[in-house]
């Protein structure tokens, strides 16, 4: 059975439900611990961990950063901060100003990629797409939402497919720290690193490798559908750099068929050595 889901959006981000939602689910579904790890936001974090305390799930503070990786392009980078136990940003001060400036990139890169997709021929409604964010961490899934709502487009995925896939007509790119200040940054918080699903970037192997060289902590390799070899590639990947691994389904709520909260399969060795890992960090902070 499932103990953990360690990555997960809500509304907050580019998920579509809210944080207690998806708190609810995951623990319906078998979880003893859950990380809400919206896209360059913390805003959700207090909700879900009430929301945790009202059915006995723990819940841990995340936060998925995207960082540039030079030669791998954009890699994203999960943060876990295990001694942050009430209210979103208490604590992570530092981490919770570079969120506030990556979502300033992200309201005005938002605007270009509107502009962008007047220009070809497919307007879409600003309001929206604020409205879709809840103004607070707006990505492409919420101009792709929009992109449906005009009619330009029948789903989500084809707004993806046709115009806002890295490098696509209406792609816009964002500022990025480097694999390195990202890693320091949630270190510097009394946090712990994943890298978030490497078997979806191009060179999986190079992309832990130059993760493990930055201090990384972990590897997300129990992640979403990705099938028995991949998962094994994976482990022997993590164990070569002496790297923890995570696990995590990286629901939204946007695409048909998406893995549900907490049903990632995860070892139950894999969720011990996970644990210890928080407890040490917690504890660190204590002392
Ligand atoms: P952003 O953070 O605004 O660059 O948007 C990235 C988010 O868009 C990811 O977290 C996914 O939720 C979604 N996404 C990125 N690429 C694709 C794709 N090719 N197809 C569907 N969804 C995607
Ligand atoms: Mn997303
Ligand atoms: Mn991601
Ligand atoms: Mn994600």
């Amino acid at each position: 059975m499932p103990r953990l889901d360690l990555h997960t959006h809500s509304v907050c981000s580019d998920g579509v439900m809210s944080p207690t939602w998806v708190v609810e689910r995951a623990a319906a579904n078998g979880a003893e611990l859950v990380a809400l790890t919206d896209h360059d936001t913390l805003a959700g974090v207090g909700e879900a961990i009430e929301a945790g305390r009202a059915c006995q799930t723990r819940v841990i503070a995340g936060v998925e950063l995207g960082v540039d990786a030079n030669e791998f392009g954009e890699l994203h980078v999960l943060g876990y901060f295990p001694a942050v136990a009430d209210s979103s940003d208490a604590g992570i001060p530092e981490v919770a100003r570079q969120l506030s400036s990556y979502r300033d990139g992200r309201d005005s890169r938002a605007r270009l990629m509107i502009e962008r997709l007047a220009e070809l021929g497919y307007p879409i409604d600003a309001t929206l797409v604020k409205t879709f964010s809840d103004d607070e961490s707006i990505g492409r899934p919420h101009v792709a939402r929009a992109l449906v709502a005009a009619g330009h487009v029948a789903s989500v995925q084809e707004a993806f497919d046709r115009f806002l896939h890295d490098g696509g007509p209406a792609y816009v790119a964002r500022n990025l720290l480097s694999l390195k200040s990202s890693v320091q940054l949630i270190h510097g918080a009394g946090g712990f690193a994943s890298l978030a699903h490497p078997s979806r970037c191009a060179e999986p192997a190079a992309a832990i490798s130059a993760f493990a060289a930055v201090g990384g902590d972990a590897v997300e390799v129990y992640y979403r559908n990705d099938d028995r070899e991949t998962i094994a590639r994976g482990e022997q990947q993590a164990r070569r750099h002496g790297l923890l691994m995570t696990g995590g389904s990286d629901w939204h709520g946007l695409h048909e068929g998406e893995c549900e909260p907490a049903t990632v399969p995860v070892p139950d060795e894999v969720v011990d050595r996970l644990l210890a890992a928080f407890a040490a960090l917690e504890a660190e902070a204590v002392g």
